[in-house]
């Protein structure tokens, strides 16, 4: 943990490395206020960047009404109305990409500047040791602390400042929009793509070269640092302690002027994109999936890789069954089509449009998913179906609910679909969760179904009841499915199974394609399966 050891230095209690490792086990909770603890000081960007948050996600929510009311005036062509609303639409969208782009900025100094605070500290916590420190430990391991482990260490407090802040806000205005008029996405930006693309692809190569020559000067402050700590006696015999570090900040100062400089252009960029990139949001979808050497490691565990160079096709229509061993990176794709986290490298095509380029919104409109656990809010039970659609009628709420076989449990109940569950209400069994959430996701036609099929949790008439609503939604067609399958049932069916191990597809066929290869992956997972399933009718 290279934020504690940098506190642990800091706090000036380092004697020798067993104090680093035993404050290595300090708890991931403690790791994110230790990180806040240091940026405390940068409090006034921080707060310039929450306003500036707020202000981006509330525009946001406005920009819909403007793109979906110029749409209609355009189809009843009402020209003076019209001309006010692209009025708003521009400026609410100047603001939106301002202030997107401020944020940006205030965010990404705060961690540059915390950075250099940390790599200074750092420093000149391990020069003013006791030699006996110096006798114990290689000046190699020193360095690499100095500057690797405190760099990696920008990155969390990165994903704090803008991720976790936007996700949480999402999350209010999510609720804000479920009580809020309906609004209509619209497709205003096909024209502006190419634009962005160039925009983006400019700041690329100019930001690639700034940080190639940012990342030299770290590693000449790691020389001059290594140098210092490996004269360490003459630097103490001369009391040169100050002249040393001076010399150290100096290079993590450069740095970190050209890491702002980066920030500056970057938020430049992400605020003319923004302006341009209003409508880049889609109303219809055929659903094809294309995955495109895609790798990917969690962020946690970057030396994990868990896909490596994923290529696979999925057709307008039709049913790919994701099979294989635990941690062969099925869910991982899953995720990633959820866009919960973006492809380290290679790119995912959404109907032959990069998926980091749509708006995200209007993408998750068109996927459905239905998770292994699924979350349910402390409201009436019609509410959590109809969670988040503006219009609905009560036939299609039932309707949904039959085919997730879910009507005839909820109208057990005295209040029927008033019923309200979660804290103070009813408590639903595992399986009426999923069933719930398969409703939720029917009534939302989606043309794109993610799901995993995992129901180990469930009963067995739950988990039968559960299939028989998922294979009818398979087997409904129309709609492209992904499904991380384990019922060789479901598998048989798919028009393409994709066979995962180690982050790659290994195989890719239908069932009686894959089932000819006798020393296949997938014969053998099925002969496995077969096997197991008789063993488990002869214990019955
Ligand atoms: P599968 O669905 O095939 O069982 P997963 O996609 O769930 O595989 O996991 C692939 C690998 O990624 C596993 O080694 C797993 O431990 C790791 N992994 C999954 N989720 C995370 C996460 N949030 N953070 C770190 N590692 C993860």
């Amino acid at each position: 943990d290279p934020l504690s050891a940098a506190v642990v230095v800091r706090e000036g209690t380092l004697r020798g490395d067993k104090g680093i490792r035993s404050e290595m086990d300090v708890s991931h909770q403690k790791y994110l206020i230790r990180a806040l603890s240091l940026a405390r000081q940068e409090a006034g960007l921080i707060t310039l960047g929450i306003f500036c948050l707020l202000v981006t996600a509330g525009s946001s929510l406005i920009l819909p009404n403007y793109q979906g009311s110029i749409l209609d005036r355009v189809i009843q062509s009402d020209v003076p109305g019209f001309r006010a609303d692209v009025v708003l639409l521009i400026a609410f969208s100047f603001v939106n990409g301002v202030f997107g782009g401020i944020r940006g900025l205030c965010f990404s100094m705060v961690a540059k500047r915390v950075l250099k605070t940390l790599q200074d500290r750092l420093f000149r916590g391990v020069i003013t040791q006791d030699i006996a420190y110096f006798d114990a430990t290689t000046s190699g391991e020193l360095t690499s602390r100095l500057t690797n482990d405190v760099g990696s260490m920008s990155e969390p407090l990165n994903w704090m400042l803008s991720t976790l802040l936007r996700n949480l806000l999402n999350l209010a205005g999510g609720f804000v929009m479920c009580f809020y008029t309906s609004w209509k996405l619209s497709m205003l930006a096909f024209t502006t793509m190419a634009p962005i693309m160039h925009i983006t692809a400019i700041y690329s190569r100019w930001s690639r070269e700034l940080n190639r020559k940012r990342y030299a000067l770290l590693a000449e402050a790691n020389s001059a640092a290594a140098e210092a700590l490996g004269n360490i006696r003459t630097v103490r015999a001369f009391s040169t302690e100050d002249v040393e570090v001076e010399r150290f900040k100096s290079k993590t100062l450069a740095a970190m002027v050209k890491g702002v400089r980066d920030a500056y252009a970057y938020s430049g960029a992400v605020a003319i994109n923004n302006w341009l990139d209003l409508g880049a949001s889609i109303t219809s979808m055929n659903g094809s999936i294309k995955l495109e050497n895609v790798f990917f490691h969690y962020q946690m565990r970057p030396q994990h890789s868990v896909l490596a160079g994923v290529n696979l096709t999925v057709d307008e229509g039709k049913v790919c069954a994701l099979v294989g061993r635990s941690g062969g990176g099925k869910s991982t794709i899953i995720h990633l089509l959820m866009r919960f986290y973006d492809p380290v490298s290679g790119r995912i095509l959404l109907d032959g449009r990069d998926l980091k380029d749509l708006n995200l919104r209007s993408v998750h409109r068109h996927m459905g998913t239905v998770a292994q656990d699924t979350q349910m809010f402390a409201c009436s039970i019609e509410e959590n179906i109809t969670y988040g659609l503006p219009t609905y009628s009560k036939e299609e709420m039932e309707e949904a609910s039959r085919q997730a076989n879910a009507h005839d449990f909820i109208m057990r109940f005295p209040e029927g679909y008033a019923t309200r569950v979660g804290e103070r209400g009813v408590r639903l069994s595992g399986g009426q969760r999923q069933r719930l959430a398969i409703a939720r996701m029917l009534l939302r036609k989606p043309k794109i179904l993610l799901l995993d099929e995992a129901t180990s949790a469930l009963d067995t008439e739950s988990e039968a009841l559960v299939q028989q609503a998922l294979d009818r939604l398979i087997e409904a067609g129309g709609r492209t499915v992904i499904l991380v399958a384990h019922r060789l049932s479901t598998v048989r069916n798919a028009h393409q199974i994709a066979v995962m191990e180690k982050g790659r597809v290994v195989e890719l066929g239908t069932h009686d394609q894959l089932i000819t290869k006798n020393e296949g992956v997938y014969a053998r997972l099925v002969r496995r399966q077969v096997y197991s399933e008789a063993n488990k009718i002869a214990e019955d």
